[in-house]
């Protein structure tokens, strides 16, 4: 289950809402994404991994990242690519409900122990181009259009 964040700015009233974490269509975003890979539209990064690793695995969880070239916030799926150390993933979709509480266990408690993290996906600002970061949605953060502080003015679950 996802949650949502709402913002406000102090100052100009500027609102964000952030969705972060992931919601209940988590395993099929999980197939969804590693087929966009392998076809080349999450670029050429993604694409070899899908290669070399048949068996790995893109986090759909969302985060909140900033542009840190011009400060506008955006929440994506994180989309680190993970290779597992046991290869357990070899026969999804196929036989996806045995091994489910498995993958999600994975997934949602330490993907760094039972995987090995291939790379960082290199998010993108949609207004300018610049590197996303991921920021701590539990910090204080600044609003992108006045550089004032914002609070957070409502919050609740998604799916
Ligand atoms: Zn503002
Ligand atoms: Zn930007």
């Amino acid at each position: 289950m996802g949650i949502f964040k709402e913002y406000c700015c102090w100052r100009c009233g500027y609102k964000f809402t952030a969705f972060l974490g992931a919601g209940l269509s988590f395993p099929r975003l999980v197939f969804k994404r590693f087929e966009e890979m392998r076809t080349g539209r999450l670029g050429e990064e993604a694409k070899r991994f899908t290669e070399e690793h048949p068996d790995g695995w893109a986090d759909c969880n969302k985060l909140l990242m900033r542009c840190v070239k011009c400060g506008e916030y955006d929440c994506r799926e994180s989309l680190a690519m993970y290779v597992p150390k046991k290869s357990h993933a070899r026969e999804f979709p196929e036989r996806i409900w045995p091994k489910l509480a498995r993958f999600m266990r994975i997934l949602f408690g330490d993907p760094e122990k039972h995987c090995t993290k291939y790379a960082d996906y290199r998010h993108k600002c949609k207004k300018c181009g610049g590197d996303m970061r991921t920021v701590s949605s539990r910090r204080i953060i600044r609003c992108p259009r006045c550089g004032f502080w914002m609070r957070r003015v409502d919050w609740g679950l998604w799916d």
